[in-house]
């Protein structure tokens, strides 16, 4: 396993993360717990150490599951416990809500599922527009101060507000969507991050197992799967478009490297700056390719006829923004 520093916390986390969302089952169509337990001990066997989670994932049923996998004093030290706050679902849908005294009962809640004492990185999910930044940056300073967390991160910041951040806590980590079908933060948070110290923890680095190159233009999703609304997979013709993609990249993997598609997709995501994987799985054969991403790099040449060809296949990508969750009414 590679691993990376999260900024300046001393924490020391492999570059590639386990997300389990899925675990959740929320969003992707139910979950299995003794799969589910099994994925996160085989991560941790095969070095994955940081296991990222959230309260929402399944309404508490990730990090419970999360928590129960690692239960003995001996798991939890191996693994870097990554969770979030600011997402409330009294009403069975996710609102956005960072007020701090929600942030102070998610903790409490957090570390009760969790089965531990304390969050080694503790994220804010996503911007509440309704609270000041600098409230919410102040909440996780103390936190961080009282060592209940050991990191402070981020989730779907801009890099304005990300400096707003700055201005009251420490920051370590921001988590945003990136993969080679969803590179938005190219223009900006990407630069940000870089210059300003911050580990990248990229999120969907399979684009939601688009580029797993297991995917066909038959492949259905079933119950509440998210991918029955992510137009990626949902309109037809987008989902040719993408599968032609992921055809030439597999291509292009084989040729230059040997190596498939989804190798390809998550060495992209390693070697694009000081970022950490997130690759969401819920049975351990899942990860039997996680070696394939590891102990090797792309070359330049190699990077741009990536370029190339995402030019040429995709004129007009389609971007995750169908995830984000809306805020609360204004009071
Ligand atoms: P992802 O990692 O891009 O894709 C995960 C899906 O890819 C899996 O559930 C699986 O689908 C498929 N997959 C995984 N390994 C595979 C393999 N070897 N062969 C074929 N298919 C494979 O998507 P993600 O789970 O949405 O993102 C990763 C993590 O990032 C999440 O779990 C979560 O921790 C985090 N995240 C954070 C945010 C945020 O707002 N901060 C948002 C999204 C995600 P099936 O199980 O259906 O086969």
């Amino acid at each position: 396993m590679e691993s990376i520093t999260l900024s300046n916390s001393g924490i020391s986390s492999s570059r590639i993360g386990l997300g389990t969302w899925a675990i959740g089952g929320w969003m992707w169509g139910g979950t299995d717990e003794a799969q589910a337990i099994a994925t996160i001990r085989s991560a941790l066997d095969r070095g994955i150490s940081l296991i990222d989670t959230a309260p929402i994932y399944g309404f508490g049923t990730s990090e419970s599951i999360v928590g129960k996998a690692l239960s003995t004093p001996a798991l939890r030290q191996q693994a870097v416990i990554a969770t979030k706050a600011g997402l409330e679902w009294s009403s069975g849908k996710p609102r956005r809500d960072s007020r701090p005294a929600r942030l102070r009962q998610e903790l409490e809640d957090s570390l009760r599922r969790l089965r531990t004492d304390y969050i080694d990185l503790y994220q804010i999910h996503w911007p509440d527009p309704l609270v000041p930044i600098e409230d919410v940056a102040a909440e996780l300073a103390r936190m961080h101060r009282d060592g209940k967390i050991r990191a402070i991160g981020v989730s779907n910041f801009d890099p304005l507000q990300m400096a707003a951040f700055r201005a009251a806590a420490p920051l370590h980590t921001v988590q945003p969507p990136y993969n080679l079908f969803e590179r938005g933060i190219d223009a900006d948070v990407l630069p940000y991050a870089a210059g300003s110290g911050l580990t990248v923890l990229a999120y969907g680095a399979l684009c939601r197992g688009l580029l797993s190159g297991r995917i066909t233009t038959d492949t259905q999703f079933e119950g509440d799967d998210l991918r029955r609304a992510d137009p990626k997979f949902a309109d037809a013709w987008l989902r040719s478009r993408y599968l032609e993609a992921v055809r030439a990249l597999d291509a292009l993997a084989h040729e230059r490297y040997g190596r498939d598609v989804l190798s390809l997709a998550v060495r992209w995501v390693l070697d694009r700056g000081p970022t950490v994987a997130l690759w969401g799985a819920r049975r351990p054969d899942q990860l039997d390719a996680v070696a394939g991403a590891l102990g090797w790099t792309l070359d330049a040449e190699t990077m741009k006829d990536i370029d190339a060809i995402l030019r040429r296949e995709l004129e007009t990508p389609v971007g995750p923004e169908f995830m984000a969750p809306p805020q609360r009414a204004a009071a």
